[in-house]
């Protein structure tokens, strides 16, 4: 496990007790070897690999150690009801006790799943920097056509072997660095959710996750001077700490603002057709768009048009229907829990103090990167940066709208649904 990270289970000085549901986290070419021992440690028998048809060579790593039984699911898999049922159907026929993701994201939503519906454990063995999802507790599944979300587990335990994940395609890795640095719009936001609305925030889990981002930039900069498996360990590095970061918040606000916000909303296919680029592409064009706003925005911050928000007026089906349609019911109650407006996250903002909280707001932009340097770090990882890029529309407009009704894919507080409710309030 990561010292930084175990470090804040004994105390924080957010004064929260931290814990992790993850309790092993080894990246490490003869992690396979870690494996066999943990699984010894906990008294698993029977375990069970599950990939699919790309990652299937990789098992043989882990089957060189112990013996596991692989279920391959087929094709490029998806993470959808036809495939978790074949992985049910096996573990019915098998009977195991403990379940090995081998493979990137859907193979692990797959896992993640089938694991907590039979209530068996699963363990992560990543085979792609690409996502930081590894070690979360939702499944991102296509059920039946639709994109949804459903509560599960994480791993009880990561291994991940850069001999494997180093040789991903490339646009995998670079999906992933688009998700490390989709970090920087994430904890920004959080901090101004603490500014705002006094939202917990907890000062230690930010710094985890800018000390990775500080260290992958670095990386970046003198990307050839890296082997392939140095880059890419730096990548997954980065992408299992704002796993753990996750844990040990408690829920995904280190990890996801206003960028994944718009991604949200592109998956949701609601002004867009579906575009089947990966989630790190499409969280770092949403990072891009959602830097450059608030770069502009916070050089002239307009505290007495936050003041005049008007929550009824946002949350007004009228307004919300023309892009959410038939999902316009489920935005309301994700925004307004109890049915009211004074339970959206924009009517829990306080400004007492205008000049404290505009030194806050100040402050917390300091640790905002400059947009030009970022996306040339971006590109240097090969990562998308435009909507065009990602197969959505490639107009102004189209961001734009994004960016303007994005923010009520949760009713999580971000600096872009400040920005925009206020617009909005003002005409
Ligand atoms: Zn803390
Ligand atoms: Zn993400």
């Amino acid at each position: 496990m990561f010292d930084n990270v175990t470090k804040l289970l004994t105390s924080c000085t957010c004064g929260k007790k931290h814990s992790l549901l993850t309790d092993e986290c080894v990246v490490d070419n003869n992690c396979e070897t870690a494996m066999k021992q943990y699984i010894a440690g906990r008294g698993f028998a029977s375990p069970v690999i599950v990939c699919d048809e790309n990652t299937e060579k990789f098992t043989a790593n882990v089957t060189a150690q112990f013996e596991a039984k692989v279920v391959t699911v087929s094709g490029h898999a998806h993470a959808t009801e036809v495939y978790t049922a074949q992985v049910n159907e096996f573990i019915d026929s098998v009977k195991p006790d403990v379940l090995i993701a081998c493979g990137s994201g859907s193979v692990h939503d797959i896992t993640r799943y089938c694991a907590f519906e039979k209530k068996i454990p699963f363990i992560s063995y990543p085979t792609a920097a690409s996502v930081d999802g590894f070690v979360s507790g939702v499944a991102a599944m296509t059920w039946y056509g639709q994109k949804l979300t459903f509560e599960s587990a994480p791993p009880i335990a990561v291994f991940a072997s850069p001999a494997v994940f180093c040789t991903a395609p490339e646009r995998l890795t670079a999906s992933g660095v688009g998700d490390v640095f989709g970090k920087y719009t994430s904890l920004f936001d959080w901090k101004i959710g603490k500014i705002l609305t006094g939202e917990y925030y907890c000062e230690e889990i930010a710094g985890l996750e800018v000390d990775a981002m500080n260290d992958l930039t670095e990386v970046m900069l003198h990307r050839d001077a890296y082997t392939a498996e140095d880059y890419t360990t730096k990548v997954m590095n980065a992408l299992l700490l704002s796993g753990l970061a996750m844990q040990l918040a408690g829920n995904s606000r280190p990890a996801s603002g206003a960028e994944h916000h718009m991604s949200h909303l592109w998956e949701m296919a609601r002004i867009n057709e579906d575009t089947d680029a990966l989630h790190g592409e499409k969280v770092a064009v949403g990072l891009m768009a959602v830097l450059r706003t608030y770069k502009k925005y916070l050089a002239n911050v307009d505290l007495d048009a936050i003041r005049a928000i008007n929550v009824e007026k946002v949350m007004d089906r009228a307004y919300l229907a023309p892009v959410y349609g038939e999902l316009t019911d489920g935005i309301l109650r994700e925004n307004m829990p109890d049915g009211t407006p004074a339970s959206s996250s924009l009517s829990k903002i306080r400004i007492d103090d205008a000049d404290a909280t505009l030194a806050a707001i100040r402050e917390a932009a300091q640790d905002l990167p400059d947009a030009d340097e970022l996306e040339k770090l971006l590109k240097i990882a090969g990562a998308t940066l435009t909507s065009a890029e990602v197969g959505l529309p490639a107009d102004e407009a189209f961001v734009e709208k994004t960016l303007t009704y994005a923010p009520y894919v949760r009713n999580r507080l971000s600096l872009l649904k400040v920005i925009k409710a206020a617009q909005l309030c003002a005409e």
